[in-house]
C-alpha cells in the first residue's frame, strides 16, 4: 500500500547511527520508537513524541539496530572444503588446492546450483540481520566464468565486485611471463566481459598472487571501464595493498592485518576504509588485525565477514562482532557502528547502515535490551525480526 506507514514501537534501545539522534557516536534513543513509509524510515525518536500510523509493530522493549552492512564476501561458488578445514586444525598437512579447489568445482557448476547457493548464503546472512551484502566473483578465473559469476551475484545483490584477480588461474601459474599474460587477459578481455556486471574492481595483493604493480594495472583498467576500486591488502604480510588503496581512492582496504605506522597513517589521512575481516583469523589459527591502533589513529574500521568456503565461513555478523570485541580491542558501540554505518562507508552508501529519517528501512530486532548483547552473549541467535526496505522478511 504506497503511503501506508508502520510504527514500531516500545524499542528498548534504538541505535540509529546519527549523532544527532540521541546519544553517543551511535545515537542510541532510549524508549524509542520508529517510523517506516515506503521502504524508508520517516521517523526515529523518543516514545512519547511517537507519530500515529497505519500499523503498529510490539517490540516488547528489545533493542532495533540498523541491519548490518557486510561489505566483503565471496558466495559465487560450488564444492566442498570441509576436509581442508578439518586438516588445519587438527596439525594435519592437507594438499588439496585451495582457492583451486573451489575454482574447479565452481566451473563445473551450473548456473542453477550457483544460484541456489549463493540464495542461501544471502538468506542465511539474513536471518542473521544483513541486509545488505556485497559479493564477489573470484572463483571461475576466465573471462566467460567470471562474467557469469558476476552476472548470477548481480541478479540478487545491488553490491558485486570483479575480482578475476584473486589468484593466478591454473592455466597461466608458472613463470612470471605467463602470470603477466593472466594480467593481461584481466585488464583486457575479462574485464571487458565483466564490467557491464559489476560496480567494483578488486585485486588481491599479497606474496603469492599479485604484486603492487599487478594490482595497480587490474585496479586502474577497472577504474577506467567505471568500476570503483576496493583491496584484499596487508592480509597474510606486509606489502603495498594499503598504500595503493589510499593512494587510488579506493572505498576499502580489506584485511588489514599487517600494518606499519606509515600504513595506518596513510589510512588516517586518506578516505579509505579498513575493513577487518576477523573471521579469516579465527578460521586459519592466524594473529587478529589490531582494530585498537586503527580506531586511535583515527582511521575508519568497517567489519565484515569475508563469507568464502576456504579461510572464512561464517556469514554470521554477530559473530565477528563478537569477535572483535574480544580479540581486537574494539568496544561493543565500536564493533556495531563498524559493523552498520562502518560497512557502509566501505561500500559508499548514505542510504544504509543507519537509521535515520530518508534511510532505508533495513533494521532488525534483539531478543534482548540492547546491542551489547552482541558481544556479551556470543553465539546466541538473538536477532528476531528483521526488516528490509520496509517490508519484515524475518520473524521467529
Ligand atoms: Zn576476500
Amino acid at each position: 500500500m504506497p503511503g501506508a506507514t508502520t510504527l514500531i514501537r516500545d524499542i528498548g534501545t534504538l541505535v540509529t547511527g546519527d549523532p544527532e539522534l540521541g546519544e553517543g557516536p551511535l545515537g542510541v534513543i532510549r524508549r524509542a520508537a520508529l517510523l517506516i513509509e515506503d521502504g524508508h524510515v520517516a521517523w526515529a525518536g523518543p516514545a512519547a513524541r511517537a507519530p500515529a500510523a497505519d500499523t503498529a509493530h510490539e517490540a516488547g522493549g528489545r533493542a532495533c539496530l540498523p541491519g548490518f552492512v557486510d561489505s566483503h564476501s565471496h558466495l559465487v561458488f560450488a564444492g566442498d572444503r570441509t576436509e581442508e578445514f578439518n586438516a588445519r586444525m587438527s596439525g594435519r598437512a592437507y594438499t588439496a588446492g585451495g582457492i583451486r579447489t573451489t575454482v574447479a568445482a565452481t566451473r563445473a557448476a551450473s548456473d542453477a546450483e550457483l544460484a541456489a547457493t549463493l540464495d542461501r548464503y544471502v538468506r542465511e546472512a539474513l536471518r542473521q540481520g544483513t541486509t545488505t551484502l556485497e559479493t564477489k566473483s573470484g572463483y571461475g578465473l576466465t573471462a566467460r566464468e567470471e562474467a557469469r559469476a558476476l552476472r548470477i551475484a548481480a541478479e540478487r545483490l545491488e553490491e558485486v565486485t570483479y575480482l578475476g584477480a584473486h589468484v593466478v588461474a591454473p592455466e597461466y601459474a608458472g613463470t612470471d611471463a605467463d602470470v603477466a599474460r593472466y594480467v593481461d587477459l584481466v585488464t583486457g578481455p575479462m574485464l571487458d566481459a565483466c564490467a557491464p556486471h559489476a560496480r567494483w574492481v578488486d585485486v588481491f595483493c599479497e606474496r603469492g598472487a599479485f604484486d603492487g604493480d599487478q594490482a595497480r594495472a587490474v585496479l586502474t583498467a577497472g577504474m577506467a571501464r567505471g568500476l570503483k576500486p576496493r583491496v584484499h591488502a596487508n592480509q597474510l604480510s606486509h606489502g603495498p595493498g594499503v598504500q595503493l588503496a589510499v593512494e587510488l581512492g579506493a572505498a576499502s582496504a580489506d584485511h588489514c592485518t599487517h600494518l606499519t605506522d606509515a600504513d595506518v597513517a596513510a589510512l588516517a589521512d586518506g578516505d579509505t576504509v579498513a575493513t577487518l575481516l576477523p573471521g579469516c583469523e579465527f578460521s586459519t589459527r592466524a594473529e587478529y588485525p589490531d582494530a585498537r591502533r586503527l580506531l586511535d589513529a583515527g582511521v575508519t574500521v568497517a567489519l565484515s565477514t569475508d563469507c568464502n568456503p576456504g579461510s572464512s565461513f561464517t556469514s554470521s555478523m554477530p559473530f565477528c562482532i563478537a569477535v572483535a570485541v574480544r580479540e581486537m580491542g574494539m568496544t561493543p558501540d565500536e564493533a556495531l557502528w563498524s559493523a552498520t554505518a562502518g560497512g557502509a562507508a566501505a561500500l559508499r552508501r548514505e542510504d544504509v547502515g543507519r537509521l535515520r529519517p530518508g534511510a532505508r528501512a533495513d533494521l532488525m530486532l534483539l531478543d534482548a535490551p540492547s546491542h551489547v548483547h552482541l558481544a556479551y552473549r556470543p553465539g546466541v541467535p538473538l536477532v528476531t525480526d528483521v526488516w528490509q526496505r520496509g517490508a519484515r522478511v524475518v520473524h521467529r
